[in-house]
Order: structure tokens, then C-alpha cells, then sequence
């Protein structure tokens, strides 16, 4: 720890953003919240989907494989996670953030390290609405573990999307058609991970895998912190 960092928290001690309670294990998040966050132990090999019990593959992807060839996402997105995800998102609470990207940094990959990771790019002008990519500054820490370049330049977004929360699985897919490029003068390694801070549907992790496919890319996997479970009525 550096000493300007010590100093700050010798002032300042680690408090739980969402009960107040001391914060444990260096970061602001008490060990009775962080035993409630949601662990995604038991899912899809293929697009890290939570199943109830442990399968290679589930059943949508059996039907129809992604464009992917493997997903890692150690959270479910659920409680308490998804609090402080949409403090961090939503309402740039940039400690909520930070708690977030160290509980990622913690988490062992439990698949092959690729070459570069590529954080799923926001359009310029939501860019500058939030004043972060929230993918990338929840990447960063773990990259830096991992020692895999990270890249936010390479993968671009070329159209505004209409935020994919309001939209069910095909309107989804519909909705970032066409929506990203690489950028042209870029050589890409065989391997590549495209990092998200959440997974729903997998729309946009699929549209990105796509133009990297399409770019040659011999291997693209899916990295998400939390992957959100299948919508009830589906
Ligand atoms: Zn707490
Ligand atoms: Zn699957």
C-alpha cells in the first residue's frame, strides 16, 4: 500500500457503502454484505448463464451457439451487487466503483488468459454524458493483475443505442446491429477478451465477438463481472 493511500485511510477507515457497518478486507464493503454477493458457481461454460445445476452448456446455447467461444463472470447480478452496480453506472458513485473492481481483481479466471482484453466501447456522446466507461475503470485493476493489455480504443462504437434495459432479447440484438468497428489500423492477437460489467442477454458481447471473428480472430471470450440471470417469463 502506498503511504499517501495509508495515510488516507488511517484517516479515513473502510466503512460498508451499503450498511455502514466497518468495512473488512481493505475495501469499503462489510463481510456480512460481501458474504450476501451472488456467486456464479454453478453456470454455462459457454455464456457464464447461472443454472441451477452445474451443466456444459445451457440450453439456449446448445441450440444455438454464440459467436463466443467462452465466458467468465464470477457474480450473478443480483443483491446486493446490483446496488452498488447502479450506484456506480447510474449515479457515479466512483467508491461503489472501486469496490466493485477490487472484488473482480480478487476473483481467480478460471480460464485461459488472453492476449488483450477490448472493454466494450460507449458511444462518444454517452461517454461524455457519464465521464467514464464504466466496463473499462472496473477493468483496470484486474488487467494490471493479470498483466493483459487492456484496450478501450480498438473496439468503437459507431451509432448511440437505445439503452438495452428497455428491450426484450431481439429487440436487443436488433438494437446494436452494426453498432461497433475496429479501429482500422490495429493488429489483433489470436486470443481476445471482450470485458463488460454486466451480461444480460449477450447482445452486445455478440455483436462485438462478431466484427472480431469477422477481423480474424481466432478466440474471443466474454469477460463480465455479474451475469444477470434469465428473465422469469422467458
Ligand atoms: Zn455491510
Ligand atoms: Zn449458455
Amino acid at each position: 500500500m502506498k503511504p499517501f493511500r495509508y495515510l488516507q485511510r488511517f484517516v479515513l477507515p473502510w466503512r460498508c457503502l451499503l450498511c455502514g457497518a466497518a468495512g473488512s478486507d481493505g475495501v469499503d464493503l462489510c463481510a456480512d454484505c460481501a458474504a450476501e454477493l451472488p456467486r456464479n458457481r454453478s453456470c454455462c461454460a459457454r455464456c457464464a448463464l447461472p443454472l441451477a445445476a452445474p451443466a456444459a452448456m445451457c440450453g439456449e446455447c446448445l441450440r444455438r451457439a454464440p459467436p463466443w467461444d467462452a465466458a467468465w463472470a464470477p457474480f450473478r447480478y443480483g443483491w446486493p451487487l446490483d446496488r452498488l452496480e447502479s450506484r456506480y453506472k447510474f449515479g457515479a458513485d466512483l467508491a461503489a466503483g472501486r469496490v466493485l473492481s477490487t472484488l473482480w481483481r480478487r476473483e481467480p479466471c478460471p480460464i485461459d488468459l488472453p492476449q488483450l482484453l477490448l472493454a466494450v466501447p460507449l458511444h462518444r456522446s454517452r461517454l461524455r454524458q457519464r465521464g467514464y466507461n464504466q466496463a473499462l475503470e472496473l477493468g483496470r485493476p484486474l488487467a494490471r493483475e493479470l498483466g493483459v493489455p487492456l484496450r478501450h480504443d480498438v473496439l468503437q462504437r459507431l451509432h448511440r443505442t437505445d439503452a438495452q434495459t428497455e428491450l426484450d432479447a431481439v429487440g436487443r440484438r436488433r438494437n446494436v446491429r452494426g453498432a461497433f468497428a475496429l479501429h482500422s489500423d490495429i493488429a489483433l492477437p489470436a486470443h481476445v477478451a471482450i470485458l463488460d460489467d454486466v451480461m444480460t442477454t449477450g447482445a452486445t458481447v455478440a455483436e462485438c465477438a462478431r466484427v472480431l471473428k469477422r477481423a480474424g480472430v481466432q478466440r474471443v471470450d466474454v469477460w463480465a463481472l455479474a451475469r444477470a440471470p434469465k428473465p422469469r417469463n422467458e
